[in-house]
């Protein structure tokens, strides 16, 4: 491949799912030779694997395009991803070779493989979602915590959610792929993070069930954590299938969105505040000091003010330790894009306010964990300190880490062995 492009840059926005997509098209330019870009740096060839959760992750895609064509004029860029998918004409206007969807990105690192080395010309782009799980065995990423992706798109149609409308009907991957990619990094990795994009919908197409994956998990030594899940897949055979795994993360994503009945509703989310409550206390009751983080939507365009401060006490309720705000953003297409939105003054007010609880909230569950031993597992460097987080997802800062690095410690602050904040 002498003349031919050499180095290659997978630029990711979104969600973990959208991050393993990226990690298994990598993995197929570095079989075929390509050096990989750590991150958005110089490269011959770029794939943009877009977002469009929200209208300003849509809008970060496009201007992704503006920031490679800056670092490589003569860049070759292909656009695949939910932003594409849910509007491919953005991306042709900006002048990029090609622009394709969610479905089919290993064939597409495949087909630009043999496009970049034979000249081979790509097929034209397949916006259709569907519904077979595209394998990915044996995909090995370039970081220390490996998300294995495990499912694919969504049945359940929140109202204000465009995601089962760009990646399709839920579909489960097979046990035994599963165990492969797991046995394939078991030497390199210490924990795995078990994601989907409604990874509690694991299974109902094969027969089978979240619970029962992880039951088939029990014999690996590894840290295992869990994507994000709704609050109707906890009940105890839940619980003790995690109990039996040898080194569980006992840290869960629920998603909440609303902590207000009647918002809830509207938002076609199948729960009400108090079913929800009693997971947590379930939860509780098996793990008493778990992390429980969440999302809460703000400004969805039915909230009144007094939903909204609903919602503030229930998350105080609940004692999240860690929330992501997320101001309502309004996407075409779906329900809840053909109402009104509230204005940008109550947006903005409502994500600070609720933004002011989950900074209280995240300090109350700090002060909680503190003088509790815990297993923390290092990864990255931060302003000159190792940074690592313990198996219920507190983020420790030590000068004693080290990649990959596992290590018992009695935390008193964020800041270990007498490094200050
Ligand atoms: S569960 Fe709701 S919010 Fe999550 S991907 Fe499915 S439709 Fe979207």
């Amino acid at each position: 491949m002498s003349d031919a492009p050499r180095k290659i840059c997978i630029f990711t926005l979104g969600c973990k799912v959208n991050l393993y997509d990226s990690d298994a098209m990598l993995a197929v330019f570095k079989e075929a030779g390509f050096e990989v870009a750590e991150g958005l740096e110089y490269a011959d060839v770029y794939i943009l694997n877009t977002c469009a959760v929200t209208r300003e992750a849509e809008k970060k895609s496009r201007q992704s395009i503006a920031r490679v064509k800056k670092i490589n004029p003569n860049a070759r860029i292909f656009v695949c991803g939910c932003a594409s998918q849910r509007d491919s004409a953005q991306f042709e206007r900006v002048g990029v070779e090609y622009v394709g969807g969610t479905e089919g990105k290993i064939k597409l690192a495949k087909d630009i493989v043999a496009e970049l080395l034979s000249g081979k010309q790509l097929p034209a782009a397949d916006f259709s979602t569907s519904s077979t799980y595209e394998d990915s065995a044996g995909v090995v990423n370039l970081r220390t915590r490996h998300f294995i992706k495990v499912q694919d798109g969504c049945n359940n149609f929140c109202s204000y959610c465009i995601i089962p409308y760009l990646r399709g009907r839920s579909r489960s991957r097979s046990i035994e792929s599963i165990h492969a990619e797991l046995d394939a990094c078991l030497e390199r990795v210490k924990e795995v993070v078990v994601t989907g994009i409604n990874l509690s919908a694991y299974g109902k197409d094969i027969g089978s069930s979240l619970t029962e994956l992880i039951n088939t998990l029990s014999d690996y030594d590894l840290r295992i954590r869990l994507g994000s899940i709704e609050a109707g897949v906890v009940d105890r055979e839940f619980l003790d299938a995690t109990t039996r795994l040898k080194a569980f993360c006992p840290h869960f994503h629920l998603s909440l969105q609303s902590g207000d009945g009647e918002v809830l509703k509207a938002m076609n989310r199948r729960y009400t505040p108090e079913e929800y409550l009693k997971k947590v206390e379930l939860i509780r009751e098996y793990y008493p000091l778990a992390g429980i983080t969440t999302d809460i939507i703000v400004a969805f365009p039915t909230e009144t003010e007094e939903q909204f401060e609903n919602s503030m006490a229930f998350a105080k309720r609940v004692a999240f330790s860690d929330i992501h705000v997320f101001p309502y953003s309004s996407r075409s297409g779906t329900v809840a894009g053909k109402l009104k939105t509230l204005p940008p003054e109550v947006s903005e007010s409502r994500a600070r306010r609720m933004g002011e609880v989950k900074q209280q909230l995240i300090d109350d569950f700090l002060a909680l964990s503190m003088g509790k031993p815990q297993e923390v597992l290092f990864e990255t460097v931060e302003d000159g300190l190792w940074v690592g987080h313990t198996r219920n997802y507190i983020k420790l800062f030590s000068e004693n880490g080290g990649r990959n690095l596992l290590r018992e410690a009695v935390p008193t602050s964020r800041y270990l062995d007498g490094v200050k904040e």
